[in-house]
């Protein structure tokens, strides 16, 4: 068992990812971006999911050119995807690989910061879609192929205000707090009867366009860069943390 500290600076071996096969959903931009890259270069066949292709080809050409696996796209938006798209993606990659050694559930969307009494039900019910239930749906469908790994890694995002209540970050914070119940949920029903583990990570402050969004007058630079995270990244999606699950991990320490 690794320290949280020992997460934060976890150094993997070379080629620690070698062989497996990880899906990443908004791989094309922001932290999903960054991870991705990172994983491929620790020799993972990566996933590209994401709801703007450009940018996931984009993330495949970099990848690519830095003679990597060669990774695959899956364009989705999870506002609007079904279970039949969730099936066809579990099909498309069982046919494809026989099996997915991680998952990461990184997309996801701020909504609006403003008070509860506000909070328009329509907003409401996008956030809790594309933060929640999408991410719900998309684990359920690929759990068979999840399954068929001899040591499977899936991971929710939360945040730290998904953990202790703050004024107006509506859905997304209620999103954020109903991942962490999920994954305690859904760790404890997998606990001891399979090889797939489930786990949460919380990225902490770190420059990205949502990070903006969120906190329009703070300097980016005095944030962590998405590199600096990834080494937790690596260490959930990675052989020596086969034995951690239900766990709600920080990638850093400073939170927001
Ligand atoms: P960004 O906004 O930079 O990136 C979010 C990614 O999610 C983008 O690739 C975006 O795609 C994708 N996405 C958004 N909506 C959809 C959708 N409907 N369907 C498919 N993909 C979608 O955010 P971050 O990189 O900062 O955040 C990544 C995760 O980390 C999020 O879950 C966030 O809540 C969490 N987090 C971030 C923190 C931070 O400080 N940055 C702190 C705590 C948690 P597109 O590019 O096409 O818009």
């Amino acid at each position: 068992m690794y320290s949280a500290n020992d997460i934060i600076n976890y150094q993997p071996s070379k080629n620690h990812l070698n062989e497996r096969v990880i899906l990443i959903t908004g791989a094309g931009d922001g932290i999903g971006k960054i991870v991705a890259i990172a994983c491929a270069k620790a020799g993972a066949t990566v996933i590209l999911a994401g709801r703007t292709e450009a940018k996931l080809e984009a993330v495949y050409k970099l990848i690519v050119a830095a003679e990597y696996a060669e990774p695959r796209i899956f364009a989705i938006d999870l506002e609007g995807a079904t279970n039949d798209d969730y099936i066809t993606l579990a099909a498309t990659i069982d046919e494809q690989f026989g099996r997915l050694d991680g998952l990461l559930h990184n997309a996801g969307i701020l909504g609006q910061r403003t008070p509860l009494s506000n909070y328009s039900s329509e907003l409401w019910n996008k956030v809790m879609q594309v933060n929640l239930t999408a991410q719900f749906q998309m684990t359920q469908c690929l759990m068979a192929v999840l399954e068929k790994s001899a040591d499977a890694s899936v991971i929710f995002t939360t945040s730290g205000v998904g953990k202790v209540g703050r004024a107006f970050w509506g859905a997304y914070a209620v999103s954020k707090f109903a991942i962490e119940g999920m994954v305690q949920t859904w760790a404890s029903e997998v606990e001891d009867i399979g090889s797939v583990r489930i786990n949460a990570i919380n990225p902490g402050a770190t420059r990205t366009n949502m990070r903006a969004q969120a906190f329009p007058a703070e300097n980016p630079y005095d944030l962590a860069a998405v590199e600096d995270i990834i080494p937790a990244y690596l260490y959930l999606l990675g052989p020596d943390s086969q034995d951690i699950n239900g766990q709600s991990i920080e990638a850093q320490i400073r939170t927001p």
